[in-house]
């Protein structure tokens, strides 16, 4: 199967009319191009299936008894889940005001009624087209080159967002940082090419540890990664960078030039906040790295909370 029959069978197509017939006509003529199809009779199912099933493309009619199509568009483009899924207006609404009006409101296109097949199936695979390249472009600028886990503009990008949620729902944020111990050691000695391999394995493990949908692993830079975890309080965090911290160390790394052991280890600082409006989420990233200090400086492979800080360092060595 050629890359373009694969990824078209993944596309989710959602029409929408209030009469069946007209979306029976849709379903006939984009038959055989391998879409997946949801159906809405009416606007606010519209909005749920967009919002719930993230369709790639939305077929929407205009003229409906609960919300017009116009209406539905306007709601669809106000929720941050659904402004960017495109949407084509099928209608029977003939009045070139009506297209400008839609068009301006955001339409992708425009189709009038009656449907002619070729003409519906040219515009729906031009729109998947720019759904694929705006998909490669986002997955370009957010993900990292080296480890394809999220890149630091990604890692910003949600950070605001849920300093932003946090705030609203007074709910603590976590951040954990994480840097590689002695990591130039192990470039001088092993190669540049084999230090990738070993970002690429500590990336991998760390992505794979994190399992709640909302926590997000990032390379912050060179060997440095950060998990943010919303809605997570400091004993939780702390709990996870122990359990992250001993997952590396049992990746079994060698590293001949290691100064604490002959593997791969790592250090790590956790902050957490309940941030309040007018914080800024800088303030986390500024603790979490200050309690990443406080781990090097007593020794490395360790764990520190940002609220030890103030406390009297711990003095004994990490057990394993
Ligand atoms: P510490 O235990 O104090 O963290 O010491 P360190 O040697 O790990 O820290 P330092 O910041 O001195 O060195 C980081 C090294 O990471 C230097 C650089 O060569 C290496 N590095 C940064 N980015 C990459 C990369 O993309 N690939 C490889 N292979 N190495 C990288
Ligand atoms: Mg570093
Ligand atoms: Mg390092």
């Amino acid at each position: 199967m050629g890359l373009l029959a694969q990824e078209q069978m993944l596309e989710r197509l959602l029409l929408v009319d209030d009469d069946a017939c007209n979306i029976r006509m849709m379903q006939a003529g984009l038959d055989g191009n391998g879409y997946e199809f949801l159906i809405a009779t009416n606007g606010a199912d519209t909005l749920r299936l967009a919002n719930e099933q993230q369709p790639a493309l939305i077929l929407l009619d205009i003229m409906m008894p609960d919300l017009d199509g116009f209406e539905v568009l306007r709601r669809l483009r106000a929720h941050s889940r659904t402004r960017e899924i495109p949407v084509i207006f099928v209608t029977g609404c003939l009045l070139q005001a009506d297209e400008a009006r839609g068009l301006e409101l955001g339409a992708a296109d425009y189709i009038r009624k009656p449907l002619s097949f070729p003409i519906l199936r040219a515009r729906v695979s031009h729109q998947l087209e720019l759904v694929r390249q705006r998909r490669v472009l986002r997955s370009l600028s957010t993900l990292d080159g080296l480890t394809g886990i999220a890149n630091r503009r990604r890692f910003d990008e949600y950070l605001n967002e849920q300093w932003t949620y946090a705030i609203r729902t007074a709910q603590a944020i976590s951040l954990i940082m994480c840097d590689i111990d002695f990591f130039k050691h192990y470039n001088d000695y092993y190669g540049h090419l084999e230090g990738d391999e070993c970002l690429k394995a500590v990336a991998g493990f760390l992505q794979a540890r994190l399992t709640r949908q909302t926590d997000l692993v990032a390379r912050w830079g060179g060997e440095e990664f950060c998990c943010l975890m919303p809605a997570t309080g400091e004993n939780g965090a702390t709990g996870v960078a122990e359990a992250l911290r001993h997952g590396v160390l049992k990746l079994a790394i060698p590293h001949a030039q290691s100064e604490l052991t002959e593997r791969v280890t790592a250090s790590f600082g956790v902050a957490t906040i309940v941030p309040r409006p007018k914080t800024e989420a800088v303030m986390l990233i500024e603790a979490a790295d200050a309690a990443l200090y406080r781990s090097k400086a007593l020794g490395r492979n360790r764990v520190t909370a940002y609220s030890d800080l103030a406390a009297d360092p711990p003095c004994a060595p990490v057990a394993e």
